[in-house]
């Protein structure tokens, strides 16, 4: 990036001289007379001797020759001198020694093609743009000039990575400088107060052919794309990148002029024939520039270069994605597997007391809210200690395997079995009964026992003791948790002095919670409709397990308001008594007399078990058909809910607490 400032405050930049400044400005005005323009060019001998010249060449192919500059500006028009006048200023600006002088010249035979080129492309357009087209195709490039001048060093660099890189110049310029040709021409357009439709040309000569649709309703599009193929035709000559001038230029004459591809060879060589005369008035020698025959050859040479450098950089680009996207895929199984690592115990490959410990936190949580009962299962291997010290270590780790997954296998996917450590696991209970629980651990233990595990083809007998517990969380946590593990692990000790391989229970609900659970129990939609003999134990209790996990609870307060048993008050009320006592709403509702237990259960039992979500899930699995559903659920509700505690009751009792 350079800054733009560096150009325009460099004292190098090509000027206009007085004799072009007042020229420029006598053809602006239509009714300037000829007398005046002649006595202009006059003032300056040296332009009056080029141009008198440049009227008898065999680019203007005049009837009779002129002898003084009185006969030939009139021959010529105001414009053409205006033209010649200031082409021949530019000319002087030459640089004529040093490394930059190349690139100079080729700029100027580049400018003198594109002028060329231009005034020919309004002819066969038949356009009344003639000499100005062949002025702004003069002037196009007048930004490399300044920038050959202003800032030498940036400029050839940028030249010659567009021309290692097979790019367009414009396009690595703006990439490298900030700042491209087209830009700083328009500049110097406005510098030296040039019309807007020298600026415009200029501004689009380098467009694609894309960008060039877009200006169709532009009063000065026929200018412009006059001047932007003759910049393409100025690179097929001059520049080392024939084959990007060549696709460009194709495109610009079949879109634009209807050329076919196989007529731009004849026109090139008129393009040639025309810029080789245009060359004589300014004394150039354009013999270095190669025949259209010659750089089509070259061109085509680079296109075909370039379309298969095209297909290389797509496949490997292809490549590039595959392994990207292999990467990615590796990655995400990284770290899937990361995750996994940190959750399960490597030996057992069962869950590890980290990711017990975290759920029991949440389903603590959310059994507190429900008043659903909770079970632990603790399960210790007997002297153990005796078969590594048989057996060896690695057999023990067998049995550790092998005991984890027979346990694990029949325990339900709500259940969560992990390692807890050493040779002891935890199985954490989804909502277990006391008797559920008791069977499920002594299924367990029969299992291990009966499991045959084997040392060098002998079967050594493997038994575990057992200890299960059974609470409903009270409102309030509070070494809840440590509780319930201090107290299976304590039932587990009963079987381990007991004699070992037999299952001990505990239960520590209160007598109050093991009612209110029995009457929720009682409530819930699912058994109700066992009771009424629509499905048997087994249908219901696959249809429960299908039931989605509800992910937020209607609130009890809510449902209570919903079912006309409790008023908003008295919601918030009791919300008031629960911050402060810490207990459950539920308790705090029957304590305070706003609902009966029945209530109390009722309510539990559609927050636990909302009767939609299961005729949802009867409808899904086929079992129901929606009208019966709803005419199944309007009859529970209205079996189910209890009735109500006459009004005015609880806060009788409200006053006297
Ligand atoms: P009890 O019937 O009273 O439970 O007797 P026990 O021998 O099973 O109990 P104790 O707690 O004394 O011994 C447990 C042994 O388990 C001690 C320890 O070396 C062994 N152990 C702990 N983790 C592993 C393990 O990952 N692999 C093996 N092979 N042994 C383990
Ligand atoms: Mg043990
Ligand atoms: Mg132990």
């Amino acid at each position: 990036m350079i800054s733009p400032e560096k150009i325009w405050s460099s004292d190098q930049l090509p000027t206009l001289p007085a004799v072009a400044v007042k020229l420029l400005d006598l053809s602006k005005n239509p009714d300037t007379d000829i007398k005046e323009v002649i006595e202009t060019i006059k003032a300056d001998p040296a332009i009056t001797a080029k141009i008198l010249k440049a009227s008898n060449s065999s680019f203007f192919s005049l009837r009779s020759e002129c002898k003084g500059i009185e006969r030939a500006v009139p021959l010529l028009g105001t414009m053409v001198v205006t033209s010649l006048a200031l082409s021949f200023s530019l000319s002087e600006s030459a640089i004529t020694h040093g490394p930059l002088k190349s690139r100079f010249d080729s700029y100027w035979k580049q400018s003198i093609i594109q002028s060329a080129a231009a005034e020919l492309l309004a002819t066969k357009a038949g356009f009344d743009l003639k000499y100005d087209s062949f002025l702004i195709g003069l002037l196009q490039d007048i930004g490399h000039l300044a920038m050959l001048r202003s800032i030498p060093t940036d400029l050839l660099s940028v030249l010659e990575q567009a021309e290692k890189e097979q790019r367009e110049t414009v396009e690595v310029e703006s990439a490298e400088l900030g700042i491209n040709h087209t830009e700083v021409g328009v500049k110097m357009m406005e510098r030296w107060q040039l019309s807007e439709q020298f600026q415009t040309a200029i501004q689009h000569h380098h467009d694609s052919v894309a960008q060039l649709k877009t200006l169709e309703s532009h009063p000065d599009f026929n200018l412009i794309i006059i001047i932007a193929t003759s910049a393409a035709i100025g690179d097929y000559f001059c520049s080392p990148n024939s084959g990007l001038a060549l696709q460009k230029l194709q495109d610009l004459t079949s879109e634009f002029y209807n050329m076919p591809h196989d007529d731009l060879h004849g026109f090139l060589e008129q393009v040639q024939a025309r810029f080789e005369e245009a060359a004589q008035i300014f004394a150039v020698n354009m013999d270095d520039i190669e025949s259209p025959f010659e750089i089509m050859a070259k061109a085509n040479e680079q296109l075909v270069q370039m379309t298969m450098k095209a297909q290389v950089d797509t496949t490997q680009a292809f490549a590039r994605q595959a392994v990207i996207e292999e990467q990615k895929n590796k990655l995400e199984s990284e770290n899937k597997q990361l995750q996994s690592k940190a959750i399960h115990d490597p030996l057992t490959k069962t869950y590890n007391r980290s990711y017990f410990n975290e759920n029991f936190e949440k389903e603590l949580y959310s059994c507190s809210r429900t008043a659903q009962p909770i079970g632990i299962i603790f399960s210790d291997i007997d002297r153990f200690k005796n078969l590594n010290d048989t057996y060896g270590h690695q057999f023990g780790d067998l049995v550790l395997q092998r005991v984890a997954k027979v346990a694990s296998d029949s325990t339900r996917r709500s259940d969560v079995f992990c390692r807890y450590g050493g040779e002891e696991f935890v199985i954490m209970v989804n909502n277990p009964s006391e008797k559920g629980i008791h069977d499920l651990a002594e299924r367990l233990r029969k299992l291990i026992e009966n499991e045959v595990i084997e040392f060098e083809g002998t079967r050594v007998p493997v038994t575990a003791s057992l200890g299960a517990v059974v609470g409903i969380p009270p409102r309030d946590l509070t070494g809840f948790a440590e509780r319930l593990i201090a107290e299976a692990d304590e039932a587990m000790y009963e079987s381990k002095e007991n004699g070992r391989n037999q299952v001990h229970i505990r239960s520590i609900i209160t007598k109050d919670d093991q009612e209110l659970h029995k009457l929720i129990k009682r409530c819930r939609f699912s058994r109700w409709l066992v009771t009424k003999a629509v499905f048997d134990i087994p249908t219901i209790s696959k249809a429960l397990l299908k039931c989605p996990q509800q992910q937020t609870q209607t609130r009890i307060g809510e449902l209570a308001i919903a079912e006309k048993m409790i008023s908003e008050d008295g919601v918030s009320k009791i919300l008031e008594l629960q911050q402060l006592k810490g207990m459950r709403f539920g308790e705090i509702a029957i304590q305070q007399n706003f609902l009966t237990q029945e209530q109390t259960a009722y309510l539990l039992a559609l927050q636990v078990e909302p009767p939609i979500v299961l005729g949802k899930t009867l409808i899904s699995l086929n079992l129901l058909e929606s009208a019966q559903t709803a005419e199944l659920i309007k009859q529970y509700l209205a079996e189910m809910k209890p009735c109500s505690i006459p009004a005015g009751e609880h806060q009788n009792q409200l006053a006297n607490s």
